[in-house]
């Protein structure tokens, strides 16, 4: 059986950034497994008309891999994709990856100290398991009564059928998170007639995208300090965004902007107060577009805020008792965030899942470890995620704290090395005291954000830069460093 210093999950961001660094590092002994055929994570899958990020580019990339290329202000999910490619290529990652490589099960086996992961391609074992798949990777289906009786087409946002053309068809959308807001405009000059079901009206912000002019191109290829400055400035702009989700008061006054935003463009005012969102801005994710309310003015489009009742084999009935026939039903209904599917295959010391551990509500140590889960980090963890700013940014401090964990290994000899359940204790509840009176459990909306059992578990709650501080150097005493190791070569990274 092949064995591996390193094993990481997933090639999005958080696997590729990890896989680079630890080449830097001089660290050679790692293998990425990818369940599908390319790289790029959420960037490879969610290929629906009109996928764009809706971070800036120049902060939406690895600090260390400035890109003076990007097309726009707000790069289209293509460039995105091209970028992670590039990267994995340039920075010799690709050798490393063992592609359409499903893990189906890690169990940490105590006595041999290391993990036993079995995948689709076979077995192998590694010392230090690190789980980067992501929070977006399982996408999340509505159970809908009647939905496995429908004869038409469906399919997910994040897996869109580019071979099925909806010219001229009869299609219904379920959502109006940030996926649907992007891809609604795009297809609906070519369909028939578009139901767009809608359970909660999102906040929507004028958008400031723009092409990026060549001579700014020119400038940040030829001047690369000048892109790292504007990062510098989009960075710390975003940053203030958050002082209006942790005093919920200051929110009104950009809710302001946004109902601006809807009056201009929705005329008819029974459509407005459809859209009008009744919970306070911040409280699910902002979403900047100009194109969204536009399109729901078209003739051929119809807001439903009716529940869904049930699916027939060729409509849909709304809660009112009205039936409208379609086609194709398109979900924009995001992802299991609070229930990653990775969770269900993850076995601690004790033989039990991290789902049955975390039981709806994930939690780790700064995002990254969990007690009774040895040799195991997490990238884009529990308690990772903002509504503001670039995931890069979190995912470069983590990535940083992992290298630190594996120099505290080398340095000391250890073999595992684990966190303290008080420690992880003592860091959810600081998480929980700073997530009381933020607009996320006071804003009156429910959100993603919030479990299951109605706990934050998903947002890091405030700056993100103090997350960074926090992460900046590996708190040994927070850990148990478990057994010296035997006669084995030690990681290869410097102590
Ligand atoms: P989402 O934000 O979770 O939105 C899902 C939508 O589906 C919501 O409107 C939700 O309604 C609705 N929905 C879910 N289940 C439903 C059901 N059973 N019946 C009716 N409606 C239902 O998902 P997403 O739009 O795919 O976005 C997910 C995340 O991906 C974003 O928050 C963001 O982090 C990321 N993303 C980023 C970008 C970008 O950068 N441009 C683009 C897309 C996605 P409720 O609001 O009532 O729950």
């Amino acid at each position: 059986m092949t064995h591996h210093r390193i094993v990481i999950v997933g090639t999005g961001f958080s696997g590729l950034g990890m896989a680079i660094r630890l080449r830097q590092e001089g660290e050679d002994d790692f293998v990425l497994l990818e369940r599908a055929g390319d790289v790029g994570g959420t960037w490879r899958d969610n290929t629906y008309p009109g996928c764009r990020c809706d971070v800036p580019s120049h902060l939406y990339s690895f600090s260390f891999a400035p890109n003076p290329s990007w097309s726009s202000t707000f790069s289209p999910q293509p460039e995105i994709l091209d970028y992670l490619r590039d990267c994995a290529d340039r920075y010799g990652v690709m050798p490393h990856i063992r592609f359409h490589t499903d893990l189906r099960v890690a169990d940490w086996d105590e006595d041999s100290q290391l993990w036993r992961i079995e995948t689709s391609q076979g077995e192998l074992t590694a010392d230090m398991l690190i789980a980067a798949q992501g929070p977006l990777s399982g996408p999340s289906y509505p159970d809908l009564p009647g939905l496995e009786r429908f004869e038409g087409k469906t399919f997910h946002s994040a897996r869109w059928d580019h071979e099925h053309d909806l010219e001229g068809e009869r299609v219904a959308v379920i959502g109006t998170g940030a996926s649907a807001i992007q891809f609604v405009p795009e297809i609906q000059p070519k369909v028939a007639r578009m139901h767009v079901f809608q359970r909660t009206a999102p906040w929507v912000m004028p958008h400031r995208n723009r092409p990026l002019r060549g001579w700014e191109r020119a400038l940040y290829r030829l001047f690369p300090p000048a892109q790292l400055a504007m990062r510098a400035a989009i960075y710390w702009a975003r940053e203030s965004f958050v002082l209006q989700f942790r005093r919920p008061r200051l929110g009104k006054l950009v809710q302001n902007v946004a109902l601006r935003h809807l009056n201009t463009q929705v005329e008819d005012p029974a459509l407005r107060e459809k859209l009008r969102p009744s919970y306070a801005l911040g409280c699910k994710r902002i979403l900047p577009t100009d194109a969204w309310y536009p399109a729901l003015v078209k003739p051929n489009v119809e807001l439903v805020t009716d529940g869904i009742r049930e699916v027939r084999p060729r409509s849909i009935v709304s809660a009112d008792g009205s039936e409208r026939e379609v086609d194709t039903i398109v979900f924009g209904t995001g992802f299991h965030v609070s229930e990653i599917p990775i969770a269900t295959r993850i076995r601690g010391r004790d033989g039990r899942s991290l789902s049955e551990t975390w039981d709806g509500s994930p939690s780790a140590y700064k995002g990254s470890a969990v007690a009774g889960y040895p040799n195991l980090f997490f990238l884009v963890g529990p308690n990772t995620g903002n509504g503001h700013t670039s995931i890069v940014f979190i995912i470069e401090s983590q990535i940083h704290y992992v290298l630190g964990a594996l120099r505290a290994l080398r340095r000391s000899g250890a073999r595992t090395v684990e966190v303290r359940p008080e420690a992880q204790t003592a860091y959810n509840a600081e998480i929980d005291h700073m997530t009381e009176g933020t607009v996320w459990v006071s804003g009156g909306c429910k959100s993603w954000y919030i479990d299951r059992n109605g706990h934050n578990s998903i947002l890091w709650p405030t700056f993100t830069w103090p997350f960074r501080q926090r992460l900046r150097e590996f708190d040994e005493a927070a850990y148990a460093l478990g057994a010296a190791a035997t006669e084995e070569e030690p990681l290869a990274l410097a102590a």
